[in-house]
């Protein structure tokens, strides 16, 4: 179909939702991010000049049976607009409420993970108030009525944070157990349809749903000629206002540029998100170094120019990039597993497979398909393994010089949760002490966010998101498949409950 609108670069700019009205005279559509609408001919042919309908930023228009009104999604708010341009709210604002306990719990630590030093206690008392540690004590017998956990026999570290993930309502309620089961407390999502990642978020933060905290961001914000669904085609500064607008208005918690954005418009949008309070993230690493973006996805990962700025074909990276990583402060989230740490990983050790989340939250049709792509390389896989080799030498060199790396993972590319445990798995094969991995999913992509003050260490002060895991995964970190259960915002919810279906 013609878009009937009178721009030359029409097609490689974002046009959505294009849809008739059911009388045939009219065409509405988002050009820019606002709502037009062109006056057509009964057999399609524009019949005079567009009309700008709204100035604000408009989603998910429908036409009214009459043809006489359009319901569309107005940053943060349903609206309706007559062909007069008079608007009404259709429906009242939505409101929640976190859902914080009121429980006092105690949780009595046979050992408590230190992940800043990489030592750990003996014997300690983590005593939580509502979502909040208030103290950490030697243990002792208690007769104050508080619920005591008896974690004894386990160790407890800091929540996990996975901070490179895309989620789709469609993967329906048991996502967020997913995630809390395998010991992720917190997820960052750098990319995702805006409603739908709100939705997400504010589900889990009021008990609607069980899940982790979402940290999110709208759309990726892109250039001409995106890719993804859901990345933004933002190219004029006007949109690019609009969208900072509604950052601020659906709370973003970080922007992400994506490939095509030009530099010098990355480098306002850094320069703007952070006048707003959120860090940015991209794939760039130069020149986006230069003018402060605070992390880079992938150490592969897609790249407008021809090649890739971080790795060479055989998938090594020299100091020209572990070097500006390291003494810049900019993190990398590596993504491993993605560039077929992943599926190497599983070859050789089938039994990841078993794992207990894993077989009781994913259907069988899906752990089929991702068996027989995980067969398929195993053709490729000397090849394989010396392009992860190069990777794990690329992870060790940045920590080794004092960079930071956050182990995230790009699932649903591989599963939710498991790929997380094997993207951690694989730093520790890399050469990284557990001490380092476990900082990689924890307080390093808690400073990323922004949000190290309330997360990512086990602290009095700090929000109660911690993991009750069976061994010691400061001596491996294998042992973090055996969660025995989480504490998530100071609700203790053991795994077996979790894994119900
Ligand atoms: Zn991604």
């Amino acid at each position: 179909m013609t878009t009937p609108h009178p721009d030359r670069s029409l097609a490689l700019r974002g046009v959505d939702g294009p849809a008739w009205s059911p009388d045939g005279k009219w065409f509405a559509y988002i050009f820019d991010g606002r709502l037009w609408r062109v006056p057509v001919t009964p057999e399609g042919a524009i019949a005079g000049a567009p009309i700008r309908m709204t100035d604000e930023l408009a989603d998910a228009l429908n036409w009214a049976s009459d043809s006489q009104s359009i319901l569309y999604l107005g940053v943060d708010r349903l609206k309706r607009i007559d062909l007069t341009g008079k608007v009404a709210d259709a429906h009242p604002h939505l409101a929640y409420t976190p859902e914080i306990s009121s429980e006092r719990i105690v949780i009595h630590a046979g050992r408590l993970i230190d992940v800043v030093s990489g030592t750990s206690q003996r014997d300690m008392d983590i005593v939580i108030d509502g979502n909040l540690i208030t103290s950490i004590e030697p243990h002792r017998a208690r007769e104050d009525g508080a619920r005591v956990i008896d974690a004894s026999g386990q160790s407890i570290i800091p929540g996990l944070i996975e901070p490179h993930t895309h989620m789709t309502s469609n993967f329906g309620e048991r996502l967020g157990r997913i995630w809390l089961a395998m010991g992720v407390t917190a997820v960052r999502e750098p990319g995702a349809d805006p409603y739908d990642a709100l939705e997400r978020r504010e589900a889990w933060v009021s008990g609607r749903r069980l899940g982790p905290r979402g940290f999110m961001t709208g759309g990726l914000t892109d250039g001409s000629r995106v890719f993804y669904g859901f990345a933004n085609s933002v190219t004029t500064p006007e949109h690019l206002d609009l969208e900072l607008e509604r950052a601020r208005w659906l709370d973003y918690d970080l922007i992400k540029t994506y490939v095509r954005m030009p530099d010098h418009v990355q480098k306002t949008i850094v320069a703007r998100a952070h006048q707003i309070g959120i860090p940015v993230s991209s794939h760039e690493i130069f020149p986006a170094v230069g003018y402060g973006v605070d992390a880079v996805e992938h150490l592969r990962g897609t790249s407008r120019r021809g090649y890739s700025p971080k790795q060479t074909e055989m998938g090594f990276s020299y100091a020209d990039v572990t070097d500006l990583l390291a003494k810049s402060g900019m993190t990398i989230t590596p993504t491993m597993g993605l560039s077929g740490g992943f599926n190497l990983k599983v070859l050789r050790d089938p039994a990841i497979l078993a794992h207990p989340v894993y077989t009781a939250l994913f259907r069988d049709a899906e752990r089929a398909a991702l068996k027989a792509g995980v067969d398929r390389v195993r053709q490729t896989e000397p090849s394989l393994a010396r392009s992860v080799d190069a990777m794990g030498l690329a992870i060790t060199d940045i920590i080794k010089k004092g960079g930071r790396i956050t182990a995230g993972t790009d699932s649903p590319f591989i599963p939710y949760g498991l790929s997380f445990l094997v993207e951690l798995m694989l730093y520790e094969d890399a050469g990284l002490s557990p001490a380092d991995v476990l900082r990689s999913a924890t307080i390093w992509p808690a400073a990323v966010l922004g949000v190290d003050k309330h997360l990512g260490t086990i602290e009095p002060g700090k929000l109660a998101d911690l993991v009750i895991v069976d061994g010691d995964p400061l001596a491996r970190i294998s042992d973090l498949a055996k969660v025995h259960a989480v504490v998530s915002n100071g609700r203790y919810l053991p795994r077996a409950d979790l894994m119900m279906e």
